[in-house]
């Protein structure tokens, strides 16, 4: 099978492939596309769909020439997805789905789905494995949100690989009917009720230390565990539920996503420095003072009053000014210009500063919440294992 997330490299007439359409950087749209669609309507004019379809992803629509048609990878559709409620953003789930070790193959549960950003995230993950047999299992409490959710991910072609279960996790836990299709709820006393034994758990919602209690320990492997919550009273509470139950490495990260942008300022021609505090306030003062000259100037020009210490200072300022200029264009820094700032000195006359981080990078900040709940731990087993070491001494 396909992945879903691998690009066909041709869109054909007959599906409905979901696609990203690019239309500026800040805006994306995900749209099904299929020859019977409605055409598109942007700020930017009306496409027919027709336009879009056949042309590789990636490429731009030809008739108006600036929208691009994109592969629907779960970066795109967090980036441009409806939002019903918070959402965990790409650099958090990537982190998270690495800690908890997913892999294609592997059974997944999330609570709660929201508005399907890390369920996206968490389908590609563990898409393909043995038998394609990799499964999310998206608890939702919140009836109109799973059946939302429930469309999405059908436009998206991802409804063989999530399970949305339209469930309360603190209340009822885990368990699910397999046989019921759409969103359901079902209750662990339903005699078709199933608990999925999973690799990995998510919880994004309130009260993630009412549901630990809920999970249980697997015979056959570890359970890795993310709680993602937005304070440190929920940090608090999840460590307790964890440390009451046999819940090991429980650990508490922060993620801080900063891009440091290095950029060149002039070296100062006596000490060597580069650009210091006091001398940004300097620069600062000085801008201020050109602006009150000009002001004063204007009060002067339409005969108002001005205060005496103001033509002080104002005099003060010319003649530093003019000793400035005295002391000859070496002894004042070089006027850098945007090469220079942007990709360093030709002169050696600049150096290296961090100066600036990226700040648009969308993401959310939670405290991570990580445990592992190791495999099923069995006495008569161990017994065996001792008798056995025992027995080939
Ligand atoms: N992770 C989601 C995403 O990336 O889009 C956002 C989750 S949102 C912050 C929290 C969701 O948890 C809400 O939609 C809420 O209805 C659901 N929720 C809260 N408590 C729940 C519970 N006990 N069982 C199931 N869902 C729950």
């Amino acid at each position: 099978a396909v992945s879903p997330f691998l690009a066909p490299p041709i869109l054909t007439t007959e599906s409905t492939t979901p696609s990203i359409i690019h239309i500026k950087r800040d805006q994306l749209l995900a749209k099904p596309l299929s020859a019977s669609a409605e055409p598109l309507t942007t700020r930017f004019g009306s496409f027919p769909v027709s336009s879009l379809l056949n042309i590789p992803y990636g490429s731009q629509e030809e008739s108006k020439g600036f929208v691009y048609i994109l592969a629907p990878t779960p970066e795109l559709w967090t980036t441009s997805l409806p939002h019903r409620t918070q959402v965990v953003y790409t650099p958090d789930s990537s982190y998270v789905l690495s800690r908890l070790r997913v892999r294609p193959g592997q059974t997944i549960i999330e609570a709660g789905a929201g508005s399907g950003s890390f369920t996206h995230a968490a389908v590609r993950a563990i898409y393909g494995g043995p038998e394609g047999k990799g499964k999310v299992l998206s608890f939702e409490f919140h009836a109109q949100r799973a059946e939302r959710l429930r469309e999405e991910l059908k436009d998206h072609g991802l409804s063989q690989h999530v399970k949305l279960i339209e469930g309360d996790v603190c209340e009822d836990g885990f368990t699910f009917n397999p046989s019921l299709d759409k969103p359901h709820t079902t209750k662990p006393t339903d005699p078709d009720s199933v608990y999925p034994d999973p690799h990995a758990i998510f919880l994004d919602l309130p009260s993630p230390h009412l549901a630990i209690p809920n999970i249980r320990e697997s015979t056959k492997h570890a359970v890795h565990l993310c709680c993602f919550s937005p304070c440190v009273e929920q940090v608090t509470k999840t460590h307790t539920a964890l440390h009451a139950g046999r819940w090991q490495s429980v650990e508490t990260v922060e993620l801080s996503h900063r891009r440091l942008e290095v950029y060149y300022t002039p070296k100062d021609t006596v000490s060597g420095d580069c650009g210091s505090f006091n001398e940004a306030l300097d620069k600062l003062k000085v801008l201020a003072r050109g602006r009150r000259e000009r002001i004063e100037k204007g009060r002067w020009a339409s005969g108002q009053e001005v205060d005496d210490t103001e033509i002080d200072q104002m005099v003060e300022d010319k003649k530093a000014k003019s000793r400035a200029k005295q002391e000859g264009p070496q002894q004042r820094r070089p006027k850098p210009t945007l090469n220079d700032l942007k990709l360093g000195p030709k002169t050696g006359e600049f150096i290296p500063v961090i100066s600036r981080y990226e700040p648009e990078l969308k993401t959310h900040t939670s405290y991570l919440t990580f445990a592992t709940l190791p495999i099923k731990w069995d006495e008569e087993e161990e017994k065996e294992c001792k008798e056995k070491v025992e027995r080939e001494k």
